[in-house]
């Protein structure tokens, strides 16, 4: 039988979308060479960014006002969660769809002439056989390549009680981990993953190329004895290495290859699962406006790639400091053409002189991405 949907790839994304198209009544093919591999990553998202058919309990932990130090501690106003990831992947269940574990060789798309005889989409598949379907869709996510700047992380889970601080920490800037001010800088990122343990990773948002995770290894020691903790080694860890951009606005792509990821923050997950009940209905996730939006965050990804090391927290606390609907409409409005306008346009009355020069360099000189 002939699939409505055929999905390439069953990450967070090609999975939320599999799960809801089924939600809809179609038959749903899904194509990963690992399609029951579990998922290992530490998730978490904005609470409003996610649709109301998420179950509760996919929710490990969440805070009302986490934390960003960046030359001063700042409580922010939003909702933050933390998923249980094993939780998060069995809740979108893919009962009724067709799985093939194999990997995807080649996407054809029918001109107006057709593909290989045949007016539907295709996909062939690395052993042999190419299967038709009403509408393919592309969630392979993005492979590295030098030429993509990356985030990496090196995290470390600890026995809660061992971690003094209360506070939620989102982003913690603090020059306590070693780094040279003229290195790439990272920051500490502390979230609750239950009621016994707390997550800590030394964090380099975006670089090309990014910090090393030894690098970061190193910088987390440093920055967990400067505060009184000292790690055993025996502590489960957690390593972080991806594109933060790299994919491909288009009705037939989704998730971090449909550049659902947010460039500047490498957030994808709630995005894709919010607009997975719009993908899998066929309707356009990307107005114009929406392409307007993208080209504004690679600008933004851009000026951060371009800051000198030392003046990233300063460049964070102006960001902060905007009125929290900016804030909130840089972060999450992905078709919010004005709300992202007049975010970026703040923050750069909100900087200090001698960061706006190098940021309009960055910015007005678009390199490939
Ligand atoms: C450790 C870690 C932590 C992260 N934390 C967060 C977070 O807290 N919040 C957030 O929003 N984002 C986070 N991200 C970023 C991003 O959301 C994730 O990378 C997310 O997994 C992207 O989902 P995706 O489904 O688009 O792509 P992927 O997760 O990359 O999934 C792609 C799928 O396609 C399959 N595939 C690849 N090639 C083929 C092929 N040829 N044929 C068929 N299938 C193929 C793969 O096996 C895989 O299953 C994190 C990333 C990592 C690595």
């Amino acid at each position: 039988m002939t699939s409505d949907l055929l999905i390439c790839g069953s990450g967070p994304a090609g999975r939320a979308l599999a799960h809801r198209a089924l939600a809809q009544g179609q038959a749903v093919t899904v194509v990963d060479p690992h399609p029951e591999r579990r998922w290992s990553a530490t998730y978490a998202a904005w609470a409003d960014e996610l649709p109301d058919w998420l179950p509760h309990h996919t929710l490990a932990t969440s805070t009302d006002h986490p934390i960003a130090w960046t030359t001063r501690r700042i409580e922010l106003d939003r909702r933050y969660v933390v998923f249980d990831t094993a939780t998060l992947q069995d809740s979108l269940e893919l009962h009724g769809a067709r799985i093939i574990r194999d990997r995807v060789a080649e996407i054809s798309i029918p001109t107006r002439f057709g593909t290989q005889g045949n007016d539907l989409p295709s996909v062939r598949l690395e052993s042999g056989p190419t299967l038709p379907a009403g509408r393919v869709v592309d969630a392979r996510g993005v492979p590295r390549s030098p030429a993509l700047a990356e985030q990496t992380a090196f995290g470390v889970m600890v026995d809660r009680k061992l971690w003094p601080e209360s506070d939620i920490l989102f982003m913690d800037w603090r020059p306590d981990n070693g780094a040279n001010p003229a290195e790439p800088p990272s920051f500490l990122y502390a979230v609750p993953l239950n009621d016994d343990t707390v997550l800590l990773e030394e964090t380099c948002l975006a670089g090309r190329p990014a910090l090393d995770t030894t690098v970061l290894r190193a910088r987390l020691e440093h920055r967990l004895r400067s505060r009184g903790i000292a790690l055993t080694g025996t502590e489960q860890i957690e390593r972080v290495r991806f594109p933060v951009h790299g994919g491909r606005p288009s009705p037939r792509t989704f998730g971090a290859a449909g550049a659902l990821m947010h460039p500047a923050t490498g957030y994808s997950l709630a995005t894709s699962l919010r607009l997975a009940d719009t993908v899998a209905a066929g309707d356009s996730i990307w107005p114009a406006s929406a392409r307007s939006v993208h080209f504004l965050r690679m600008a933004g990804l851009r000026a951060l790639l371009a800051l000198p090391p030392h003046e990233v927290p300063a460049f964070f606390d102006a960001f902060f400091t905007l009125p929290a609907t900016s804030q909130r409409a840089y972060l999450s409005g992905r078709d919010d053409l004005p709300g992202t306008t007049t975010a970026m346009a703040a923050l750069f009355a909100a900087l200090p002189w001698r960061l706006r020069r190098p940021l309009l360099g960055a910015v007005a000189i678009p390199r490939k991405s």
